[in-house]
């Protein structure tokens, strides 16, 4: 059976940098390219990071109900078309969908034991200096995202893992136990010393095992003073 994994991030986390990662490392794991009507970004192509259409053609591809899940992000449309799944299905693969807070809850809804990772920079000057390196976008856009990785960071909670990406080999290994644990629950293999080895290392990232590590990072996000408003 196909597991489906959700990974939604802000901007700017290190989470591209994640799933390139793991994609080349664990087998058996499709990936969803997704449709945008955004233009492309830097050298990305094409049918690789994305498939760039005109909004005219996403909006016929909505209407022959191919996507599983859509939204608008930033003001540009974005969507995962079924046949990913459906292709991940037949191959007997496991599919990953790099998707925004409302994908992830659609998909949730449609299909109830999808796994859904968060993942989280260090705090928030981390995050503008991993936006700046990129040096992908224009300091309006940098701003733009900073301000909205505030508001999609409030969703951490809805997802079943949150992945700090703290020193990337580190998080890499998180992530690749996630995954595979995952596989493991699923297929009832969990006897195994190497087994017992990555459940444990997966269950770290459990939402309920990681509130507590969460609340600097939370707090470094919400603007100086605000806290004092709040508590007023
Ligand atoms: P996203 O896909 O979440 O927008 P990227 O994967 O493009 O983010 O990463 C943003 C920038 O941060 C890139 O320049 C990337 O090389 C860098 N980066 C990613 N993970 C780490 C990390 N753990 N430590 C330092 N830099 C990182
Ligand atoms: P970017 O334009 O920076 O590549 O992506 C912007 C946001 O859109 C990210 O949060 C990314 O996860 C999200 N996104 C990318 N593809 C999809 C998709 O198919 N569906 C949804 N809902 N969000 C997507």
């Amino acid at each position: 059976m196909t597991n489906v994994y959700i990974i939604s991030a802000p901007s700017g986390s290190g989470k591209s940098t994640l799933v390139n990662s793991v994609r080349k490392i664990i087998p058996g794991l499709d990936f969803s390219i997704s449709y945008t009507t955004r233009p492309p970004r830097g050298d990305e192509q094409n049918g690789r990071e994305y498939f760039f259409v005109q909004r005219a053609e996403f909006e016929q591809m909505l209407r022959n109900d191919e996507f599983l899940e859509h939204a608008e992000v930033f003001g540009n449309c974005y969507g995962t078309a079924r046949r990913f799944l459906r292709e991940a299905e037949q191959r007997g693969h496991d599919l990953l969908l790099d998707i925004d807070v409302q994908g992830a809850e659609q998909i949730k809804r449609k299909i109830t034991d999808a796994v859904s990772i968060f993942i989280l920079p260090p705090n928030r000057q981390e995050l503008e200096t991993r936006l700046r390196h990129r040096s992908l976008d224009a300091e309006n856009v940098i701003q733009t995202r900073l301000v909205t990785a505030t508001r999609e960071i409030e969703n951490y909670a809805k997802y079943d893992y949150i992945l700090v990406n703290d020193r990337l080999e580190d998080s890499i290994e998180a992530l690749k136990s996630i995954l595979l644990a995952e596989r493991l629950n699923r297929s009832g293999d969990r006897n195994s010393a190497a087994a017992a080895d990555t459940l444990a290392r997966a269950e770290c990232w459990r939402l309920s095992n990681v509130r507590e590590r969460l609340q600097p990072i939370l707090a470094s996000f919400v603007p100086e003073g605000a806290m004092d408003t709040k508590r007023k």
